[in-house]
């Protein structure tokens, strides 16, 4: 219930089955609500709040659209002896990923590298679960993916690049895995999205006004004005990088031809996803490439006030599997409504 304080209090297991029944209110067969939820409820436990059940009302106004298809089934093809490749069929990301995560894991165990080329899908979560997943395993891991045109290239003022987000996972044997997942704009547009809501100011540097001046004011940066990449034409790069490998590369949609096929529901992007995965053990250090990265990394963690990307995800991810989630109570109260109650 909501309290005074405008915060819900649930458990892990409360957020996948409340996510789970408001999906399938809303047209999702059993497996790929299961699977949406699985990404909504890792986001919540790792305390990700922009790819939890904030993406709820997103993913039911692409199914109450027709946009998604909530009951795909994603079709597996061999393209090449190291790349896969699954036909979303209009789906949501989360269950062609699962579909795709054993072929392409076999494909790099015996290739020693291999692609997973996702198409006609639509992503709106994070990018460390599918590199989790794959480094958990022992390999190596990297995803791309596009999105909506929010970001302008270097010196521009027009939106053209997506904020296009990269991740990387290296495996950890005995250990959870290293892992970084970060937008090529200077903020994830869902964080701009919980300021404007929350009624506070972006950091300097996050956007520009519709007359291309640069503001910290949210709504102007998402009503008519755009987002910087980060790191200025070095993120613009990597951002023009992403469109390439997950638009002309796998044949499927640059961001603004997402937007242009797009009918504005809301929700995610139709689009591609890449994948790398590599089998250390198939490389020149077999024995020794996990012991020489543990070098590396306690190198850079004997300093004082550094840390290793994903640190603070298991930190929040120990925390929440005991003392469960705080929800904003409107959200709750919206995903309620959403599910019928
Ligand atoms: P952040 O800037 O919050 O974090 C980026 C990465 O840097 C994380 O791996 C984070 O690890 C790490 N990190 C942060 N601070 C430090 C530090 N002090 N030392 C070491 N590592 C650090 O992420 P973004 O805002 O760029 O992106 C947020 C999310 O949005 C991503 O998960 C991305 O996939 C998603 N996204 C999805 C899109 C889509 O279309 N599907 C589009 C754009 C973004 P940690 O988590 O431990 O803090």
């Amino acid at each position: 219930m909501a309290g005074p304080t405008s915060s819900v209090h649930l458990s892990l297991g409360e957020v996948h089955a409340l996510a789970t029944r408001c999906l399938v209110a809303n047209g999702c067969d059993a497996d790929n609500a299961r699977a949406v939820a699985d990404t909504i409820a890792a986001a919540e436990r790792d305390i990700c709040l922009s790819h939890g059940l904030f993406r709820l009302p997103g993913y039911v106004a692409s199914l109450r659209s027709g946009k998604v298809d909530g009951r795909a089934r994603p079709q597996v093809d061999d393209l090449a002896p190291g790349v896969v490749r699954v036909d979303g069929k209009g789906g949501f990301a989360p269950l062609a990923l699962q579909i795709g995560r054993e072929p392409l894991m076999g494909k790099a165990r015996s290739q020693g590298i291999a692609a997973l080329a996702l198409n006609d899908t639509h992503h709106f979560a994070a990018l460390w679960p599918e590199v989790e997943a794959l480094a958990e395993q022992g390999l190596c891991a990297f995803a791309f993916t596009a999105a909506f045109p929010y970001v302008v290239a270097a010196g521009g003022r027009r939106p053209i690049y997506g904020t296009n987000p990269m991740a990387f996972a290296w495996p950890r044997p005995g250990r959870d895995p290293l892992v970084f997942d970060q937008a090529s704009s200077a903020l994830a547009r869902g964080e701009i999205m919980i300021a404007a809501r929350e009624g506070h100011d972006v950091p300097p540097g996050t956007g520009i006004d519709a007359e291309g001046r640069e503001t910290t004011d949210p709504n102007a940066i998402l009503d008519g004005g755009a987002q910087l990449p980060f790191g200025g034409y070095k993120g613009a790069s990597i951002a023009l990088m992403i469109e390439l490998l997950v638009g002309a590369l796998i044949g499927d949609k640059f961001s603004f031809e997402a937007l242009a096929a797009d009918n504005g529901d809301g929700g995610p992007p139709k689009g591609g996803e890449l994948m790398l995965a590599i089998d250390p053990a198939r490389f020149g250090d077999a024995a020794g490439f996990a012991a020489h990265a543990e070098l590396l990394f306690g190198q850079i963690t004997a300093e004082e006030g550094v840390r290793l990307p994903a640190d603070r995800r298991r930190r929040n991810r120990k925390a929440t599997a005991t003392a469960g989630v705080t929800v904003d109570a409107t959200l709750h109260a919206k995903v309620l409504e959403l599910a019928g109650g």
